[in-house]
């Protein structure tokens, strides 16, 4: 799996990446993580990065790329990544490209979490992360005056850059820089979209289904609905004389049906050509056989004819 989290601030990327790693095994790559342990660690590279952050504007696409490159780099990236939060613009998204193909391991999906804006602000608002081992929560679900990690009693805080004026800076920099890029991932045709609202389960459960194509655990599970249906047309739903049951299943039946059934068609339209084809033959090669036969006892016949005449002569 080599994919990018597209995505507002805020849209659950960071959450989602961690739980498809974990399913999926492959590593998580945060450029937000990344710069944010390069100042914590106060590197020459965090140093630079830290103004930036803070305003909620974009650090140096070089600062970036640098650190991207090199977590690419590591040999836990040769079996897949998830990126989050990188490429956030077009430059770094030609960039990315490049890497990628240099390395030989180009893009199988970008999966965009559509949120909408309230979601968004209430959620940056309200989160609240672990110092020690970094678990998220959002005050919302958290028992009230309670301020330490429920995993390992930890300091909870907020982010400096999930404050409400620097969040309005940070969804600003999204419209202008990181939004266009849907397009040009649509353009490539690797964008794949789905909401990123409700139970966080459903929603990894809709990546999952989004990224079957690209997964191949996912392929293999997908298998087997479309084999029984490949060579039997589709049947048509009778869901108008069915209990309202049995109707749902017969209805997805026939969705799932409906590609497979089109390539059957497909394929008997070959089939049938080349039975017309093989069946054409067959009589002309009969036919001529049957000429070269007649036009023999013609001449054979012409031939006695002569003969005869000779005779009486
Ligand atoms: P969010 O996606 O919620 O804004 P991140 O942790 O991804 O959170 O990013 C936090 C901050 O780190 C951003 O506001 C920005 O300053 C910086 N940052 C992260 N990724 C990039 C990137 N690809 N390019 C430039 N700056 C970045």
């Amino acid at each position: 799996m080599r994919i990018v989290l597209l995505g507002a601030p805020g849209s659950g990327k960071g959450t989602q990446a961690q739980r498809l790693q974990a399913k999926f095994a492959v590593s998580q790559v945060s450029s937000g993580d990344l710069l944010r342990d390069a100042v914590a660690r106060q590197t020459e590279l965090g140093l630079q990065a830290k103004a930036a952050m803070e305003a909620g504007q974009l650090v140096s696409d070089e600062i970036v790329l640098g650190l991207i490159r090199e977590r690419l780099s590591q040999p836990d990236a040769k079996n897949g990544f998830i990126l989050d939060g990188f490429p956030r613009n077009s430059e770094q998204a030609g960039a990315l490209a490049k890497l990628l193909n240099e390395i030989g391991q180009p893009l199988e999906a970008v999966l965009l979490m559509d949120v909408s804006k309230p979601v968004l602000i209430k959620r940056m608002t309200g989160r609240r992360i672990c110092r020690n081992c970094g678990s998220v929560f959002n005050v919302e679900s958290l028992p009230d005056g309670v301020s330490a990690c429920e995993r390992c009693g930890g300091e909870l805080y907020q982010r400096p850059d999930d404050k409400e004026d620097v969040i309005t800076k940070r969804l600003e920099v999204y419209q202008s820089q990181t939004k266009p890029l849907i397009e040009h991932y649509k353009q490539l045709g690797l964008l794949k979209s789905i909401k990123g609202e409700g139970d966080l389960d459903q929603i990894t459960a809709r990546m999952e289904a989004a990224l079957a194509p690209a997964a191949p655990v996912q392929k293999k599970a997908a298998a087997p609905a479309a084999k029984p249906t490949k060579s039997k047309p589709a049947r048509k739903p009778r869901a108008v004389t069915k209990p309202a049951k049995k109707a749902a299943k017969t209805k997805t039946t026939a969705r799932v049906a409906k590609q497979p059934a089109k390539k059957t068609g497909k394929k008997s339209a070959v089939k049938a050509k080349k039975a017309k084809k093989t069946t054409l033959r067959k009589p002309a090669k009969k036919a001529g056989k049957a000429l070269k036969r007649a036009t023999k006892k013609k001449t054979l016949k012409k031939k006695s004819v002569k003969k005869k005449a000779v005779r009486k002569k």
